[in-house]
């Protein structure tokens, strides 16, 4: 393959300040791959990054760290792909000598690099990356879907933190594009029910048979939580008593996650007349030590997909006893949590960051149709306009959700 000597490529040059500059091809090392870029995806921390660098990246750096590509090079030591073949990388190159590596935890390792921190980025027409992060894309599936392999492995990761099983009610607070594909993804568990909590009505759009709640024009975001949970805990108890050998729904399309009868996808509120004494009871905060004991209605499983106290309070409350309460965003310092109730509910809480050897089962998901995660990238922006997409990305939260830059192919 021709490789030339310079490409473009964007570069963060100061806080603010991404420009388009011409930089020579980087030279694969003796264990990379040097991936010609078709498609690269921006992500939530690009723009952080390009706003206030919050990671203390050493400038200029290339950005970007979804990507996929064509095999353009390989270094003397990379065997098992061929040149001209579509690639999907992975950002994380963990050390692999390091305790965490040891351990087996190398997504949490110690020395880690990163594509668009510590070294350039995919929004550039050539990246290098070590050949152990990479994996020859599906035929069936466009480069575009393929640059989301690291953003549906990390989301992976949270849905397995949180040990989601079959019949679990599943709650997802944040409606961004993580948000979105954990909801997507946590369908293929088989949960009972999964709800998901955002602020924008095209985004709760994007997860077909959630229950998706508008914060905006939601008075009481918890008891609708509840009374969603209680209502289809409700209808599959009562359609086991009547077939007493009918399973839970099982899967998609033979009923998980249909809505309750009276309520509304993007409800405002399930219950037209007043709550009961019951529900009034679940929804006071903080709540009484004999509720605590009573227990009630509530989610198995809580990710919280933003980082903000109201959605770690919210995720946190949600949680019936024994329930799994997964930080999949942070909040940057301490945070304020009820641990009262987390010790009279025995709560767990489980953090979420990158993923432990989640490639190939994110591959799989992303080849399957049935959870059509293409259809995430809304929009697929050609590198000249870089500007456009960067701006679709940060200020269009009621049309985009993933959006790509699509390089010209070339043989
Ligand atoms: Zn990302
Ligand atoms: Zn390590």
């Amino acid at each position: 393959m021709n490789v030339p000597a310079t490409m473009k490529a964007l570069q963060l040059t100061a806080p603010g300040k991404l420009s388009a500059v011409e930089l020579p091809v980087p030279q694969p090392g003796p264990d990379e791959v040097l991936v010609r870029t078709v498609a690269t995806t921006i992500c939530t921390s690009d723009l952080n990054d390009i706003a206030h660098n919050p990671f203390g990246i050493a400038l200029p750096r290339v950005l970007g760290h979804e990507g996929a590509g064509t095999v353009a090079a390989l270094g003397r030591r990379v065997q098992g792909f061929q040149p001209g073949e579509l690639v999907a990388a992975h950002p994380v190159i963990p050390c692999g000598h390091c305790e965490n590596c040891r351990r087996g935890l190398a997504h949490l390792c110690a020395r880690m690099g990163h594509l668009g921190l510590d070294r350039d980025g995919t929004f550039a027409e050539f990246f290098c990356i070590r050949a152990d992060r990479v994996r020859r894309a599906p035929v069936s599936l466009p480069a575009h879907a393929a640059s989301l392999l690291e953003p549906v492995a990390v989301c992976l990761e949270a849905v397995q933190r949180g040990r989601i099983q079959s019949g679990d009610s599943v709650v997802v607070v944040g409606d961004g594009p993580f948000g979105i594909l954990i909801a997507r993804l946590a369908s293929k568990h088989s949960p009972k029910t999964i709800i998901l909590v955002g602020r924008h009505e095209f985004r709760l759009r994007q997860v077909p048979s959630v229950i998706a709640i508008n914060e905006k024009d939601t008075p009481n975001v918890l008891g609708t939580i509840r009374a969603a949970i209680r209502m289809a805990t409700s209808s599959a108890t009562s359609l086991r008593s009547q077939q007493p050998s009918l399973p839970l729904p099982a899967q998609r399309g033979e009923g998980w996650g249909e809505r309750p009868p009276g309520l509304s996808q993007r409800t405002s509120s399930p219950r037209p007349s007043a709550p009961s004494e019951e529900e009034r009871e679940e929804t006071s905060f903080p709540e009484t030590f004999g509720r605590t004991f009573r227990g009630g209605a509530g989610a198995d499983v809580a990710i919280m997909a933003t980082g903000t106290q109201s959605a770690l309070d919210l995720c946190a409350a949600c949680l019936r006893a024994r329930g799994r309460l997964v930080v999949f965003s942070a909040l940057q310092g301490r945070a304020a949590l009820d641990l009262f109730r987390l010790h009279t509910q025995e709560l767990e809480i489980l953090g979420a960051c990158n993923d432990q050897d989640l490639i190939d089962p994110a591959l799989e998901r992303l080849a399957d149709p049935a959870l059509a995660l293409a259809s995430l990238v809304t929009h697929r922006v050609p590198f000249g306009e870089w500007p456009r997409a960067f701006e679709l990305a940060r200020g269009r939260k009621d049309e985009a959700l993933k959006v790509a830059l699509i390089f010209p192919e070339t043989a």
